[in-house]
Order: C-alpha cells, then structure tokens, then sequence
C-alpha cells in the first residue's frame, strides 16, 4: 500500500511546505474582487434575516428581544484598509484606520439591522475594539445609518481577556438583565463561542483570527 501511495504521488516524499502567502493573497484579493465574498455573507445573512422575522412574530408578552452584532467584517468593512496594506498592517496602522470612522457597511448585514429594529428587537454591538475608539466607532456607525443601537459594548482597555472570553461574558451580563439574545453574528468563531444566544450566524473572513 506504501508503495503504491507514493507511485500515484509521483513518488515524491510528503511536504509539508505551507501554502505560498503571495499566492494566497491573490485568492483573497480574487474573492473580494469578482463578488464571491459579497454574496457568501449574503447567504448568511439573508438566513439571520429570516430568522428575526420567524422569532419575532413568536415572542412572548413583555419579551425584550434582541440580537448581537460584531462590527469589524460583520457589520463593517475594512477592505480598504486591508487591502491597502497587502492583507497585513500593524496594530498602529489598525488604530489609524479604525479612527477615521470611515469604514464602509457591510450590505447584506446592515439589512439584518435594519430588520432588526423594523421589528422592535434591540441591536446589541459587541466589539474587540478598545474604548479608545467609542467616539469614532459611534461616528462611523452613525455615517452608516446604524446609530440606533441600544448597546455598543467595547474592550476595557486593561482587558487581557480572548475576545472569546469577553463577548461571552457580555452576553451573561446582557442576557442577565432580560433580554433574549435571538441572534449572534459574527466573522470569527470567537464573535460566536460560549453560548447565551438561540442561534448564531458565522460569516467568511479570510483575512485575520481572533482567538
Ligand atoms: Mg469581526
């Protein structure tokens, strides 16, 4: 069977070379460019959007319903940035960016917003982003039409929590006065981890983990 394996690899040994980074910015780049990433969180989105409408039209007497966003690559859009930086940057070259306040919205999951608050169901923003950028995240959220949130949770500045560790703790926190979390959408698995939501939604982001 050895034998056999390595005649149809052409014999060669196993490599364990990693894929070429200059090679997989290029797919990155391609994806963005010709739409495909677009409409995979539209796929996602459109389901979280008639998951609102389902939910809502079943909530109970008195239900304070609500629905939990991230922003970077959620609900904003750093493309730019990104690619201006060759799909890189360092955390300096972020804080620059983020400060602006001018990041584009991501379509599909401003629909979802919109929905949300069409149907009375509070839109909750938890972010990784430090309190440092309140003023231009609330700026950048208001130039987008989405300032109507009734939560914008951002990480203390001396936090050394994951962002896993503190989303989930915000959504304890905001679960435990009352609300009914019917939603969680996020880009990362860690946006998503560690419960306190009916459902979640994960959409695509090939250029960064947050653990
Ligand atoms: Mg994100």
């Amino acid at each position: 069977v050895l034998t056999l394996c390595l005649i149809l690899a052409g014999c060669a040994a196993p490599s364990h070379e990693p894929r070429n980074i200059s090679l997989l910015k290029d797919e990155i780049r391609a994806y963005v460019a010709d739409g495909r990433y677009e409409r995979d969180i539209a796929v996602v989105a459109t389901r979280a959007d008639a998951w609102l409408v389902q939910r809502a039209a079943r909530r109970g007497d008195g239900e304070r319903l609500a629905v939990v966003l991230d922003l970077d690559e959620t609900l904003l859009s750093n493309w730019p940035f990104i690619a201006a930086e060759d799909i890189g940057g360092s955390d300096a070259a972020w804080d620059a960016w983020l400060g602006k306040g001018e990041a584009p919205a991501i379509e599909p999951v401003r629909a979802v917003y919109r929905t949300a608050r069409r149907l009375g169901i509070d839109v909750l923003f938890i972010t990784s982003r430090g309190e440092s950028l309140r003023a231009a995240t609330e700026k950048n959220l208001r130039a987008i039409g989405c300032g109507g949130f009734a939560v914008l949770a951002m990480k203390p500045a001396v936090s050394k929590e994951t962002a896993a560790a503190f989303k989930a703790g915000v959504r304890r926190r905001l679960s435990a006065e009352g609300r009914a979390i019917v939603a969680n959408i996020g880009d990362q698995d860690s946006d998503l981890a560690g419960g306190f939501a009916e459902r979640t939604f994960k959409l695509p982001d090939p250029f960064y983990f947050t653990p």
